[in-house]
């Protein structure tokens, strides 16, 4: 297995061809190798060594890929931190993942760790320098930290194993090679920036232009100057571009697919950013556990819309029941993940590591279907499932309802307190701008599609869902809502 040294280790070979650009600097594939070599000097210096953890407080940036791979270099691990959170927040993640060295200005204050200015890194390596000897495949490349929205966030430990395989996997799944151009829209601090558009561009020579903080305007004149060939993005900003008068008139000319995941997104969604874009979208399914990716839709192969496609090369999905025994085609289960993707564990998480992955399986929390063809569609999360009565009801399906609705532009079911019932669906539903939508109107369309189970008992017209920082929508929050309701 080739380890993530690959990346960092084969960069210069590319020589002069476009690499990476942000709105402040631009580099060849030679130039980002001399400023990930000038930066892992410069980390040396400070102490840094193999298996130590080189944190990163930036938002998207060219330096913030710099000290990922400098750490690398050094056979160091590397955390990429939000850099929105409060000095507390961010104190949580460094202490746990011990971190020596921080790239950014960190908001909290400590004596153990030291602060580097990203504009203050060398630009230029010494030649004399001799590299560290490369990273084993077992060795932690990148500490991911979980949103935790069910407990504090854990940290998960991808190796460079999982990392190589995971880019080549990618690369090969969707098909991108040396002529491809990725534009960078989510937070690098999330394993889908790092795996859908970072990595594979590096591993096949492409080309990656990291944008500011994402608005639907900067957007469209990016696809329009940088004509990048695909993205990949999260289902609300699907809904934010197709919601926006501008995508008339965009010119996306250059993009040939876009990705989405993380999160399910409706096949009305689906099929309107397809149209108003007028390119492919393929929808993937992963978790940070397992390295991003398990199942995507081929870009050229059969497509089944309202599935998340079929297991990447390497990897095996099962659907199981409780007792860890696959279920039969066409039943619900959990879904169950082997392969070189699984993470090596949760970091000083020993107990939580073994409830995750049992016998070599990484257990999702996620509740799925396969089908006879081996495509997989995700039900719901098994934290999210609602339980009316005694009765399994799941909010995914009641949000495909509300969806099929003309005037629904997103949506978000949760289970909301009842005396009797225990819980209740409880739906938040955002329409397109400039579409009058009535909740009645909305309940009438629900009552010929869903049993009385499943229809909410409260439907909210809200102009926005709340979102965690990756831009899922905040099903914990909504919770709260309905929560404080009731209080
Ligand atoms: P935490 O685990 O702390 O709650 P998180 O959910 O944001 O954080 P991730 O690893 O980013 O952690 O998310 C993985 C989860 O996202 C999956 O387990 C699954 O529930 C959901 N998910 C990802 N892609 C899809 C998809 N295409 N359709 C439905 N759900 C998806």
């Amino acid at each position: 297995m080739t380890t993530t040294g690959y990346f960092a280790w084969q960069l210069a070979d590319r020589g002069d061809r476009p690499c990476v650009r942000d709105d402040r600097t631009e580099l060849t594939y030679r130039e980002f190798a001399d400023r990930v070599d000038a930066a892992a000097q410069h980390l040396q210096s400070l102490g840094v060594k193999r298996g130590d953890v080189v944190a990163t407080f930036l938002p998207n940036r060219v330096e913030l890929l710099v000290t990922i791979m400098a750490a690398w270099r050094l056979g160091a691990a590397a955390t990429p931190v939000n850099p929105g959170f409060t000095a507390t927040e961010a104190d949580y993640q460094l202490d746990d993942a011990n971190v020596r060295v921080v790239v950014g200005r960190t908001p909290g204050r400590s004596t153990t760790r030291v602060d580097v200015d990203p504009d203050d890194l060398p630009t230029t390596p010494d030649p004399a320098w001799i590299v560290p000897e490369e990273p084993a495949g077992e060795d932690v490349a990148l500490i991911i930290y979980t949103s935790g929205s069910t407990g504090s966030p854990k940290g998960v430990e991808q190796t460079h194993a999982n990392a190589a395989y995971m880019a080549a996997a990618v690369a090969r799944h969707v098909e991108v090679d040396a002529d491809d151009h990725a534009l960078l829209i989510l937070p690098l601090f999330h394993s889908n920036a790092l795996y859908a558009s970072f990595l594979p561009m590096m591993l096949v020579g492409g080309q990656l232009s990291i944008t500011g903080a994402f608005s639907v305007s900067r957007f469209f004149a990016d696809v329009a100057t940088l004509r990048p060939t695909y993205f990949s993005a999260v289902p609300t900003i699907y809904a934010l571009l197709t919601a926006s008068p501008d995508i008339a008139t965009a010119d996306v000319s250059s993009l040939d697919f876009a990705i989405c995941g993380a999160a399910p997104i409706s096949k009305e969604l689906l099929d309107a950013a397809e149209s108003s874009l007028g390119v492919t979208i393929v929808e993937g399914y992963g978790l940070t556990e397992g390295t991003c990716v398990s199942a995507c839709n081929p870009r050229n192969g059969v497509r089944k819309l309202g599935t998340v496609g079929v297991a990447l090369d390497g990897q095996r999905i099962a659907v199981v029941d409780a007792d860890g025994r696959p279920v039969p085609t066409g039943e619900r289960g959990e879904v169950v993940i082997s392969g070189p993707n699984v993470m090596r564990g949760y970091l000083h998480r020993p107990d939580a590591t073994a409830s995750t992955i049992i016998d070599g399986r990484l257990h999702t929390g996620d509740i799925g279907i396969l089908d006879t063809d081996g495509y997989l569609s995700i039900v719901d999360r098994i934290k999210d499932m609602i339980i009316r009565g005694g009765e399994n009801v799941y909010p995914k399906e009641i949000e495909a309802a509300i969806a099929t609705h003309p005037a629904v532009l997103e949506c978000a079911v949760v289970g909301g307190p009842h005396t009797i019932l225990g819980e209740v669906p409880i739906a938040f539903v955002v329409a397109y701008p400039d579409t009058a939508l009535d909740s009645a109107d909305l309940a009438d369309h629900l009552h010929a599609i869903l049993t009385k189970a499943k229809r909410p008992t409260e439907i909210h017209l809200v102009d926005t869902l709340p979102r965690n920082p990756v831009g899922k929508i905040d099903k914990p929050s909504l919770r709260q809502r309905t929560r404080s309701a009731v209080d």
